[in-house]
């Protein structure tokens, strides 16, 4: 009998691509394994919805279990993959079980980077990745008053509005000079930075965390090495993730940024593929090896990969595309805006309606809208196509976009 395919990881991309894997009509056993003892579920409404209780477990699992039994799906969960054994085509799992594979996926995502300062380990001190660290936000958040968040990126954002929303007194910490300083333009930037104050959250930018003081293991204020300090019975920490690469580097697979992997999502050894968090793939709208973290990429690498394995070539080329939440604002982005050279504006910063177009010589690159959805549909047709728009046209609301995408 066939070995078929073995998935690491049961998170977005390890899900999609199990099921994609189906939809190709691939008929041989499918492993999906993953180490959290929970259904595959989505992790967005973790910093958002389910922390305020507006989305329950129902919503975040990405399919009920009879999926799974359904479409010849074994997921294993609460299982770890420790090892693989490329010559023997074969996992070794954390239990001490083993499982044969003819394809091998490495979904295995990022886990939180960790703040390093002193009392970074104190009780009260949080980060959150997972389901079961966001139920312990969501049960701290009930009896805290005085929440520290560290890091001015999408998560510590979304987390800030969540907690401001319940009427909690919220602190953003970021080291850089400005918010979610590497993914959006300064007036994006700047328009959050007004939106957070506005409803109440402190926000410290240029703010270099220099340790977390407390008391009988409960943090209590942290410090910054400017010698300013803040109160806190709560600390969530959101300063970025690492890839999990251990369990491909330990098996003599290329790492970059990520486990190295081809447009197909192959590694080195055409046996093994790697999606979502965790590979470093070349990109055609970056120019270059890149690693992306969000659902688009997970669940198109997944669909890419399930494509490789049931024998159709289809090369990963999606346009990337990405959202957050916060308050009642949504910031949806279209392609990747690193490198550009010029940014103009369509629509009225001060209504809280408007897009930022990015443009690399003379190139659309990149579109954040903010709380215009039909801009960012509009965007990615565009960059999809390659559509010659220039920064005059995107600046002028009488042009009407959608009419310069290329068929
Ligand atoms: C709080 C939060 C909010 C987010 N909000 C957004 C958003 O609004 N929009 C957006 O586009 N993206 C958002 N993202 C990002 C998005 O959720 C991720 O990019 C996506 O989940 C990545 O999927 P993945 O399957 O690659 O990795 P993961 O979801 O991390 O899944 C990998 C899984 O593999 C498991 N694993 C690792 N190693 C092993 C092993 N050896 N054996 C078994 N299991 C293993 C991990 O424990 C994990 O369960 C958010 C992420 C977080 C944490």
């Amino acid at each position: 009998m066939a070995a078929g395919c073995v998935i690491v990881g049961a998170g977005q991309a390890g899900f999609e691509a199990a099921a994609a894997l189906r939809a190709e009509g691939y008929q041989e056993p499918i492993a999906l394994i993953g180490d959290e003892p929970h259904l595959p579920y989505q992790r967005p409404p973790l910093s958002k919805g389910f922390i305020l209780d507006k989305q329950g477990m129902d919503e975040i699992e990405l399919r009920p279990s009879q999926f799974f039994t359904d479409h010849r799906i074994d997921l294993v969960t609460g299982e770890r993959v420790a090892a693989i054994d490329r010559a023997a085509k074969r996992v070794s799992l954390s239990s001490g079980a083993s499982r044969p594979y003819d394809a091998l996926v490495l979904a295995c995502g990022a886990r939180n980077r960790q703040l390093p300062v002193d009392g970074a380990a104190l009780d009260n001190v949080l980060y959150l990745r997972t389901l079961d660290e966001s139920r312990a936000v969501k049960e701290r958040l009930r009896d805290a008053s005085d929440i520290v968040v560290v890091g001015g990126g999408f998560i510590g954002l979304e987390i800030a509005a969540s907690a401001r929303s319940l009427g909690k007194s919220v602190t953003v910490l970021e080291a850089q000079a400005r918010l979610m300083p590497r993914v959006v333009a300064p007036l994006v930037s700047a328009f959050y930075d007004t939106l957070h104050t506005a409803r109440g959250v402190t926000v410290v930018c240029s703010a270099a965390v220099a340790g977390i003081g407390g008391e009988r293991g409960r943090a209590q204020s942290v410090r910054l090495a400017n010698g300013a300090s803040y109160p806190a019975d709560l600390v969530v920490v959101g300063i970025g993730v690492v890839p999990n690469v251990e369990l491909a580097r330990d098996a003599g697979l290329a790492i970059g940024n990520g486990i190295v992997v081809d447009d197909c999502l192959q590694t080195g050894d055409p046996a093994i593929f790697a999606i979502g968090d965790c590979a470093d793939h070349p990109n055609p709208y970056a120019g270059a090896r890149v690693r992306l973290e969000s659902v688009q990429n997970a669940a198109d690498q997944g669909r890419a990969a399930a494509a490789a394995i049931a024998g159709r070539h289809a090369p990963y080329n999606a346009v990337p595309w990405f959202w957050t939440d916060q308050f009642d604002i949504r910031l949806q982005m279209a392609g990747l805006s690193q490198g550009y050279d010029e940014a103009v504006t369509r629509g009225n910063p001060e209504a809280q309606k408007f897009s930022v177009f990015y443009f690399r010589q003379a190139r659309l690159i990149a579109v954040d809208s903010i709380n215009r959805p039909a801009d960012h549909i509009v965007a990615r047709r565009l960059l999809a196509s390659r559509a010659p728009v220039t920064p005059e046209q995107a600046a002028d609301e009488t042009v009407n976009l959608k009419s310069l995408s290329v068929p």
